[in-house]
């Protein structure tokens, strides 16, 4: 008889995105003549870029010729990218880091998901609270969140992010094996400082912690002192696993690339007291468990890095950014609350008299045709804020802010 993984079964039912998909379906059923805009899924709308185009057009050409065509490339991916990769995401920043130190991957959501096989199953985790759910629903599959009572797991520790500590979360008063982080924050668009930061690199050295930080909104930083990577920070070399990903930076959420740093100096222990590195145990993990990324996706990730490639990605990061800004103001100046959107694609916005966020989202719908996502959906410190993206096109977020407006003063 074959048992079921029943970890699996203490997930939550939590489908955010199916629920609201859902209850826009049945408004746009009674509402056939409404234009509904969409400010809430965190998906790109901007086409790929044309240095990246060029780029995967010709290397489908070479996939064409037998003298070129590219079979199983290396598992950690090919060195021209993990090259470019060292000399543009860490070198002009001061950080040197090797080679063997990066593995390309299919995306951050796959790596951020699966790192945890290399941990043993028992130990701590803390989370700061909103979340990108992948972090605790991936430990919860494999045993490690414990059994789940009033929204929370038993064995995850929840760093609560709201106004009340400026969504910096304080530094937990016990041990932690396992430490999330996610800067610039999906879903609250907030930074922590250097200073800030430290304090966690500081804290993860002290308790034989690892720090999981997931970089993927880095390149929407335009702040000074907001780190672009934890290994600006001293010490995180030995404490911290980053992620980065080309989904948001580069439109990459349809051709799937990003890559995963490891360095050598990451350690964890053995119930003996031996350090193993982490970076060894990642690269068994990957060489019997994934085959690479397509020669052609990583192609593509390379003319990124090329002069072309970055003035045309930051064209468009910027059309998002100017999004964010519109939106930010308006919003603010009708009366809202609003965090994020400075150095994030994302606006975290307080709902008016502390409606429910799940309340505040069907107001909106119903009353100006417009989709956020509810902050309660990313975890118990969400409720009371809505989650809007800067991801849209500029014509409907202007026009969802004059709607806005229209609908608070009726
Ligand atoms: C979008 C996103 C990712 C990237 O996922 P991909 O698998 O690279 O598309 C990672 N982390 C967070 C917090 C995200 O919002």
């Amino acid at each position: 008889m074959a048992l079921v993984n029943e970890y699996f079964l203490r997930l939550s039912n939590n489908y955010l995105f199916a629920d609201i998909a859902k209850k826009v379906n049945a408004y746009k059923a009674t509402h056939p003549k409404a234009h509904v805009i969409s400010l809430g899924i965190g998906d790109v709308t901007r086409p790929l870029v044309p240095a990246v185009i060029e780029a995967m057009h010709k290397a489908v050409d070479e996939m064409a010729e037998k003298a070129t065509f590219r079979g199983y490339g290396p598992e950690r991916g090919y060195d021209f990218l993990r090259e470019a990769i060292i000399k543009n995401d860490f070198l002009p920043r001061g950080i040197h880091l090797d080679p063997n130190e990066i593995f390309v991957n299919d995306g951050a959501k796959s790596d951020t998901g699966n790192i945890g096989d290399i941990v043993r199953w028992d130990n701590s985790v803390g989370i700061t609270d909103p979340v990108y759910p992948v972090y605790i629903d991936s430990n919860c599959m494999i045993g490690r969140a414990g059994v789940q009572k009033d929204g929370k797991f038993s064995n995850i520790t929840y760093m609560p992010a709201t106004a009340e500590n400026d969504f910096v979360p304080a530094i937990p008063d016990h041990r932690i094996d396992m430490i999330y982080l996610c800067y610039p924050n999906n879903p609250t668009g907030t930074v922590l400082t250097k200073e800030q930061l430290k304090k966690w690199v500081d804290f993860a050295l002290k308790n034989d912690a690892i720090i999981f930080y997931d970089a993927a909104y880095e390149a929407f930083i335009r702040e000074d002192n907001v780190p672009h990577s934890i290994y600006e920070i001293r010490g995180a070399r030995k404490c911290a696993i980053e992620f980065h990903s080309y989904s948001k930076t580069a439109g990459f959420t349809g051709i799937r690339c990003g890559y995963t740093v490891i360095p050598k100096d990451v350690m964890a222990t053995t119930l003996e007291g031996e350090k193993i590195p982490l970076n060894q145990l990642w690269d068994r993990r990957q060489c019997t468990k994934f085959n690479g990324t397509s020669y052609i996706s990583q192609r593509a990730a390379e003319a990124i890095y090329t002069p072309e490639g970055k003035e045309q990605t930051k064209a468009v990061i910027d059309y998002y950014m100017g999004n964010a800004d519109i939106m930010r103001e308006a919003l603010q100046q009708m009366g809202f609350e609003v965090f994020g959107g400075v150095n994030a694609p994302y606006l975290w916005v307080k709902t008016p008299n502390n409606t429910p966020s799940w309340k505040f989202f069907e107001q909106l719908l119903y009353g100006a045709s417009i989709v956020c996502t509810p902050g309660v959906g990313f975890g118990p410190s969400g409720e009371g804020y809505v989650r809007f993206t800067a991801f849209g096109e500029r014509e409907d977020c202007k026009e969802a802010m004059r709607r806005i407006y229209e609908w608070m003063h009726k």
